[in-house]
């Protein structure tokens, strides 16, 4: 009898989506039947998070974003739970799905793609009082939450109480914090249009620590992203972040209070927690591997993505960063490497050029810097918008984000609140694990 070989993937986002869908196509191809791919992740879809912004403007569906596992992974068998502790001794691991007993799982082959979580910190009330983004939950927890106070916002008397509730308060001016301020702005400005409200009444505040927005795209792209934005009436306070959160109120670092019920903190991501449990060597809190993605000292065990200080072969002594582009080639590299660490192939490191980002910044304006060319305006929107419907990983999805946009060439965001996500289910905790 053959001896079966299991390959455990840990996480279903980029990097383990990738690996998982690679890895069934070159067992296939190989013939080998004795080859068992079994992916856990506590979702049963990959989430494509570079639109959760779009989600969270109502631009688009959460469905449209998310993956299903079972449709695009049929041959891939799939644990759904959260991988709660590794023996790296005995080759196994233990899985919750939040109804039974932790289940044990053998592997023979492990691969560590948990991915990051929003990164929190020591700030009174932070994570009682401010939302992520980095997941379906917290996305829809957004739009829902500004169209809530929007329309409590009309029905109130007291000018004050109106005024907090017209505030919304975004923390982070990197790539993600600045889309997600542009689209609730768009959102609401939606709104303003529908029911004959100046939309100057709504404040909107963009907070980040550093001197430029979206150091990504270097100093010439940032200040003109700060032109547009300051000129769609967004206060953008640099050198500036909160200082304490409270019910209906923030405290900045400036000393200026502001009443607000809405706050997204989208400062940046740190390993997944899963991470410091393993007893591996992390750097920065991710996990150290070598350029073929394989723990040091561990031929059986590899890590990719967000999860991994993966060396970058294009910048000597460097890391790549947490970015899909790098996390969806390390999963393709991650199969070829796990395939070959069972006999089909050989191994590769892994090397890749950073190709640029694009930043979609909601009516009619973007800025990307694809292979190093500076675009913004209008080409750079269709440059981004063309970039995401390519790169989100199934046709089907593909298919519901185009028609999405090209619906909202013609008619409105639609504007009606649906409710179902608690803000219990939409905090750090729920949502994204972090014990706070
Ligand atoms: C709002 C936003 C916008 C972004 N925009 C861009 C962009 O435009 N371009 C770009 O390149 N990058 C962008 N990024 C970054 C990009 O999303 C990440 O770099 C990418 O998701 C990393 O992929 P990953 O597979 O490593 O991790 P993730 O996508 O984070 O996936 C990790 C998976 O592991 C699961 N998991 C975690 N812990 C466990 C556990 N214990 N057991 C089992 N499963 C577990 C998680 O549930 C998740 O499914 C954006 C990120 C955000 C949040």
């Amino acid at each position: 009898m053959v001896d079966r070989q299991r390959v455990v993937i840990v996480g279903s986002g980029f990097a383990g989506f990738e690996c998982a869908r690679k890895l069934s196509r070159i067992v296939a191809k190989a013939g080998r039947t004795d080859v068992e791919i079994v992916l856990v992740s506590p979702t049963d879809y990959m989430l494509y998070t570079p639109l959760l912004p779009d989600v969270a403007g109502g631009l688009i569906d959460p469905r449209f974003v998310a993956i299903p596992l079972l449709n695009a992974l049929p041959k891939v068998q799939l644990r759904i739970g959260a991988v709660t502790a590794v023996d790296l001794d005995r080759r196994t691991l233990r899985v919750d799905d939040g109804h039974s007993e932790d289940r044990e799982l053998s592997w023979d082959r492990l691969v560590l793609t948990p991915g990051s979580v929003t990164r929190l910190f020591d700030i009174p009330g932070l994570a009682e009082h401010a939302n992520g983004l980095k997941s379906v939950a917290e996305a829809l927890y957004l739009r829902e939450q500004l169209l809530r106070q929007l329309e409590l916002a009309d029905q109130e008397d007291d000018e004050a109480v109106r005024r907090a509730r017209r505030t919304v308060v975004v923390v982070g001016a990197s790539y993600a914090g600045t889309e997600l301020v542009a689209q609730l702005k768009a959102l609401a400005d939606t709104y303003a249009d529908r029911r004959g409200i100046d939309p100057r009444k709504f404040r909107f505040l963009l907070l980040d620590t550093a001197d430029q927005v979206m150091p990504e795209v270097g100093e010439q792209l940032g200040d003109k992203v700060l032109e547009v934005l300051r000129g769609r009436g967004i206060d953008i306070r640099l050198g500036t972040t909160l200082k304490e959160l409270s019910p209906g109120r923030v405290l900045l670092t400036d000393g200026t209070e502001v009443a607000t019920h809405t706050v997204a903190w989208v400062t940046g991501v740190e390993g997944a927690p899963l991470l410091k449990t393993l007893g591996l060597e992390l750097q920065k809190g991710r996990l150290v591997v070598d350029a073929d993605l394989s723990v040091p000292g561990r031929r059986d065990v590899f890590a990719g993505g967000d999860a991994a200080a993966v060396p970058d072969l294009t910048k000597p002594g460097q890391i790549t960063p947490p970015t899909a582009q790098h996390a969806s080639r390390q999963g393709k590299a991650l199969a070829r490497n796990v395939a070959a660490s069972l006999g089909i192939g050989a191994t590769r490191d892994y090397r890749h050029r950073d190709m640029g980002l694009v930043v979609d910044l909601g009516p009619g304006f973007a800025v990307a810097n694809p292979l190093g060319v500076q675009l913004s305006g209008r080409f750079a929107k269709a440059v981004a918008r063309g970039y995401h419907v390519f790169a989100v990983p199934r046709g089907v999805n593909r298919w519901a984000v185009s028609l999405a946009y090209a619906t909202n060439l013609v008619t409105p965001r639609p504007l009606a609140l649906l409710g179902l996500v608690s803000r219990e289910e939409a905090g750090f905790a729920r949502s994204e694990g972090i014990d706070s």
